[in-house]
C-alpha cells in the first residue's frame, strides 16, 4: 500500500514548482506564483479519476471525514452510524462536530453489516459512516437502500481503498460523500494530506468554505471575502499538494502492483486447508492494498500470527489485538476519556452505546489476519514471501 515506497522524479519536479514560486498556499498571490495552483489541480484531476463532480482537498483524512459530516449539515447530537472495525478517526471526526458515534458490527466483510445497521437506527440518526477497510469494501448497495429509505447520508470512508469499485463506480463515489487518505502510509501520499468527493454541489460548497474558515473564495482579495457560514481550518498546503500530483499520476500503476503481488499471494494461501478469505460484496473489485484471510478458530489466528510474526514476515496484522483499529483497544473512547468536558448529550449517549455487546465483530475479527501488499516486492520477491507464509501456515 505505501505509495511512499515510489518517490521519484514526478514528486520532486511538482515540489521544487512550488519552491520556484514561494507560494506555500493554496489561495490568493495570483501574481507571484507562476501559474501554479497544486491544490486546485490535484482537486480537478482526482474527482475526474474518481468519477466524482466534486473534490475538496484537505490537510488529512481526519479533516475530511470532519469537513465531510459538516457540509452535510451533520453537527449537536446527531447519530453516526460506524462499525466496530476501523481507524479511530471514524469517532474522531464524529465527535470533532458534536455528534454521537453509534458503533455498529461488522460481518465477513469485516465491514458494516447491514442488518446490524438497520438495528441501530434511531430518530436521532443522520449518516450511516461505512469505512472500507484494508482495500476492500462494505455492501454498498443494501447499505445505500437502507439510507435511501430512512433518509440518511451514506458517507464512505475510502482511506484504506483508493482505486477499488462498485458495480463499476469509484470507491468514495458511490455514496452521498466520500473521503480519502493521503498520509505517509496510504497507497497516494501527499505526506498528510485528505479530500472528500461528491456529487451533490450544496455538499461541495459547504466543504470548500468550512475547511477554509468560512471564506466563500469569491473574487481575489482574500480579506474581502465574507463568510457565509462559520468554519475552521482544515486547508492543506500546496507544499504537501504538490507531492500528493506527483503521486497521483502513478495511482493506476500501484494498483496494478498490488493486484499482481495480491494474486500470487492469493493463489499461494489458496492451497492451505483452512484457510478463507474475506468476503467480497459482489459486484466489488478490491485495491488489494491488504489480502485479508480467516483461518478456523481465533486461537489458530493468533497463533498463526504469533508464528508468521516470529517467522519473519513483517507487514502482517492481527487486528483482533491492535490498539487503534478495533473496538477492544478504545479504552479512551468506551470510557469517554477526553482532556476537557464533553458535551452531556454526547456523554451519556456514548454511555449506552458503548455498551452494547460486540460478540459477534468478536467472532470475525478474531480469526482475520490481514497481509499488506507492498508496491516494491517484485514478483519474485513476492513468490518467495507468499512461499515462507505458506511453510508458515502450514
Ligand atoms: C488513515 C485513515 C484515516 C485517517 O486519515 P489521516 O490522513 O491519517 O488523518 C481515516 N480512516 C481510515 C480507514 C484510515 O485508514
Amino acid at each position: 500500500m505505501p505509495g511512499f515506497e515510489q518517490f521519484g522524479d514526478e514528486e520532486r519536479t511538482q515540489v521544487n514548482d512550488v519552491l520556484d514560486s514561494g507560494i506555500l498556499m493554496r489561495y490568493g498571490f495570483d501574481n507571484l506564483r507562476n501559474g501554479h495552483w497544486k491544490a486546485k489541480e490535484f482537486e480537478q484531476t482526482f474527482a475526474h479519476k474518481m468519477k466524482a463532480d466534486y473534490c475538496q482537498l484537505v490537510s488529512s483524512g481526519t479533516a475530511a471525514l470532519t469537513v465531510a459530516l459538516a457540509s452535510a449539515g451533520i453537527g449537536a447530537g446527531d447519530e453516526v452510524i460506524m462499525p466496530t472495525f476501523t481507524f479511530v478517526a471514524s469517532f474522531e471526526s464524529i465527535l470533532q462536530i458534536g455528534a454521537i458515534p453509534v458503533l455498529v458490527d461488522i460481518d465477513d466483510t469485516l465491514t458494516l453489516d447491514p442488518e446490524a445497521v438497520k438495528a441501530a437506527i434511531t430518530p436521532k440518526t443522520k449518516c450511516v459512516m461505512p469505512v472500507h477497510m484494508c482495500g476492500s469494501m462494505a455492501d454498498l448497495r443494501s447499505l445505500k437502500a437502507i439510507c435511501e429509505k430512512h433518509n440518511l447520508i451514506l458517507l464512505e470512508d475510502a482511506c484504506q481503498a483508493i482505486g477499488g469499485s462498485f458495480e463499476g463506480v469509484p470507491l468514495g463515489s458511490y455514496g452521498d460523500l466520500g473521503c480519502f487518505s493521503f498520509d505517509f502510509v496510504k497507497t497516494i501520499t501527499c505526506g498528510e494530506g485528505g479530500a472528500v468527493v461528491t456529487n451533490t454541489k450544496k455538499f461541495a460548497e459547504n466543504a470548500d468554505r468550512y475547511q477554509d474558515h468560512g471564506h466563500d473564495h469569491i473574487g481575489s482579495d482574500r480579506g474581502a471575502e465574507t463568510h457565509p457560514h462559520l468554519g475552521y481550518n482544515y486547508r492543506i498546503s500546496e507544499l504537501h499538494a504538490a507531492v500528493g500530483l506527483g503521486q497521483l499520476g502513478k495511482l493506476e500503476h500501484f494498483v496494478s502492483l498490488q493486484k499482481r503481488n495480491y494474486q500470487i499471494l492469493r493463489e499461494t494461501l489458496l492451497e492451505i486447508e483452512g484457510v478463507s478469505f474475506r468476503t467480497v460484496p459482489e459486484g466489488g473489485v478490491e485495491n488489494y492494498s491488504f489480502l485479508t484471510f480467516y483461518l478456523p478458530t481465533a486461537s489458530a489466528a493468533e497463533n498463526a500470527h504469533r508464528a508468521l510474526v516470529e517467522g519473519g514476515i513483517d507487514a502482517c496484522f492481527y487486528w483482533f489485538s491492535n490498539n487503534w483499529h478495533y473496538v477492544r483497544g478504545w479504552e479512551h473512547l468506551l470510557e469517554q476519556k477526553s482532556l476537557g468536558k464533553l458535551p452531556a448529550e454526547v456523554k451519556d449517549r456514548l454511555k449506552e452505546v458503548c455498551q452494547k455487546d460486540f460478540s459477534q465483530s468478536d467472532a470475525y475479527m478474531g480469526r482475520a489476519i490481514s497481509m499488506l501488499i507492498k508496491l516494491n516486492w517484485d514478483e519474485e520477491t513476492m513468490r518467495s514471501r507468499a512461499n515462507t507464509i505458506k511453510n508458515i501456515l502450514k
